[in-house]
């Protein structure tokens, strides 16, 4: 069985953009998971002679009222089946509430996680990444997923963890 590793985070923030990256070329499979609200993607990505799922988790946009027990189930889905769960946030916005009830629920989880800053594209932007250390949740990692600027070290990061 391939480990998995899953891709959380509020809307917009980028999720799909990444998975889409990670798992370049090959198709995504859509599964509608029973009891899950939202459809999820599935993807196969190589790195490093290791290959694993990769899960965007994010499905469809949501109201903004159906946000507390829409992302709930899909953070706890994904703390259920993934070996890695990757917690995807944006450097341009700075740590929203949405952003901080996420890391409640994966705070306390013994689960591997790497939280990486996303839409990092400049010099600027990798350097607000700092400012999310606040959600207690270790070093964050900037990437850029439109422009795969330090995807290739979330990747190693990734697989060494597997
Ligand atoms: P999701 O809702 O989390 O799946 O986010 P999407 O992948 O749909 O991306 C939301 C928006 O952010 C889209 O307009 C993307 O093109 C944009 N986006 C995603 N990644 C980046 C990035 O690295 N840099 C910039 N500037 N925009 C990005
Ligand atoms: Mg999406």
């Amino acid at each position: 069985i391939k480990p998995k590793v899953a891709i959380v985070g509020r809307p917009n923030v980028g999720k799909s953009t990444l998975f889409n990256r990670i798992i370049g070329k090959r198709k995504a499979i859509v599964l509608d998971t029973p009891g899950i609200t939202r459809d999820r993607n599935y993807g196969t990505a190589d790195w490093n002679g290791r290959t694993f799922d990769v899960i965007d988790t994010g499905g469809m946009d949501f109201e903004p009222s159906d946000f507390n027990s829409e992302i709930n189930s899909q953070v706890n889905e994904a703390l259920k089946e993934a070996n890695v769960i990757i917690f995807l946030v944006d450097s341009n916005s700075g740590i929203t509430k949405q952003d901080d009830q996420i890391a409640k629920l994966v705070r306390n989880e013994k689960k591997k996680l790497i939280l990486a800053v996303n839409k990092a594209d400049n010099d600027v932007e990798r350097l607000s990444a700092y400012e999310f250390y606040g959600l207690g949740l270790g070093e964050p990692m900037s990437i850029s997923a439109t422009h795969g600027t330090g995807v290739g070290d979330l990747l190693d990061r990734i697989t060494k963890m597997l």
